[in-house]
């Protein structure tokens, strides 16, 4: 098969087939694409790498809905809506059950979020995949890492922790080890993570700032706060926590929680006046909303003992969690 009856087979979205926004979809040198009056574009990045990103044991289809799910996410971070994307694949051969299961789990999580592929690019190589995804964010209304003020609570969505608790699983490193249930469950949170679209959309003028958890929950949070220009108190006993995550020691479960990173939840900050509408925020979308800490003028991460908000029984821990990056090895 070669690489235009591929596209054609696989990734080929005939006219008609998405209800979108593409005036040209994907079979031309570009697709053309139309923002609604009073929208503007966000458009994010993601690629994943076998043996980086991703085990090699991975589902297709899983690795087709996790390529397109990390990209989703950046989205949901911004308050956007999703509308296309771009798939740039390199394949090491042209393996067509491969690439069937690859195409229903992408374009199966596409066509749930009206996000059309509008085009990409084909080449021979080592197994990579990367997206661009574009979503639309009423104009000025994007969430931004820049805007947490002083005072706003700190909130995050779902339970972080399980993708790491899998990966350490894989690796063997777990001792007790997990038992099928618990690894079956926290192994579908790392290879199908669900992208919080709808929890970004709601918090429209109504976070002061969000980012995505992919990096560990501490490193991401470090983003925000520089950014913002401001600190933050994170309360452990106010983080929330997963059945297979509360089995465990209490090291391993902070370590995961905290550090894990390939979460896909989103952390965000809110003023204290709308604690209302994000707890009815999360009731509406069936979503655990925690609040974990605020936001303070100091700057630096300060992490506690002790409910959110009391000054009283607070008792400080030594921040032993760092960000995960890439070129410093690590997971
Ligand atoms: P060109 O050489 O003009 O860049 P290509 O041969 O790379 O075009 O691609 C032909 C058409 O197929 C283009 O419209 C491109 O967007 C689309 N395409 C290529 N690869 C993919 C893919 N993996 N998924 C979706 N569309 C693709
Ligand atoms: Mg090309």
């Amino acid at each position: 098969m070669g690489e235009f009856d591929l596209i054609e087979t696989f990734f080929w979205r005939r006219p008609g087939q998405g209800p979108h926004r593409a005036v040209v979809g994907n079979g031309d040198d570009c697709a053309v694409i139309a923002p609604a009056p009073g929208m503007q574009l966000a458009v994010s990045t993601d690629t994943l790498v076998e043996g980086r990103h991703f085990l090699p044991t991975v589902s297709p289809a899983r690795l087709g809905h996790k390529a397109l799910a990390v990209n989703l996410s950046d989205l949901a971070a911004c308050g956007a809506a999703p509308l296309a994307f771009t798939l740039a694949l390199t394949l090491p051969r042209v393996d067509e059950a491969w690439l069937r299961g690859f195409a229903r789990g992408l374009l199966d999580l596409a066509d749930e979020h009206d996000c059309e592929l509008i085009g990409g690019d084909t080449t021979a190589g080592p197994l990579a995949i990367g997206i661009t995804v574009m979503g639309e964010v009423p104009t000025g209304q994007a969430l931004l890492r820049s805007g947490a003020q002083v005072g706003d609570d700190l909130w995050v969505s779902g339970c972080p922790g399980e993708a790491r608790l899998a990966l350490e699983a894989f690796r063997g490193s777990l001792h007790p080890g997990l038992s099928t249930e618990a690894f079956e469950a926290t192994r579908l949170a790392m290879e199908r993570p669900d992208p919080r679209v709808a929890l970004g959309v709601g918090l429209r003028g109504l976070a002061t700032a969000a980012i995505d958890v992919s990096d560990g929950l501490l490193g991401d949070l470090g983003h925000v706060l520089r950014r913002s220009r401001v600190g933050a108190a994170l309360s452990l006993d106010a983080l929330p926590v997963s059945p297979w995550l509360a089995t465990r020691s209490s090291d391993e479960r902070l370590d995961c929680i905290l550090a894990g990173g390939d979460d896909y939840e989103l952390l965000f900050t809110v003023p204290p006046t709308q604690r209302e509408r994000v707890a009815q925020l999360g009731a509406e979308l069936g979503l655990v909303l925690s609040r974990i800490g605020q936001i303070e003028a100091e700057p630096g991460l300060r992490l506690w003992r002790g409910a959110v908000g009391t000054a009283e029984d607070r008792q400080a821990v030594p921040n032993r969690w760092t960000s995960f990056d890439h070129f410093k090895g690590g997971a």
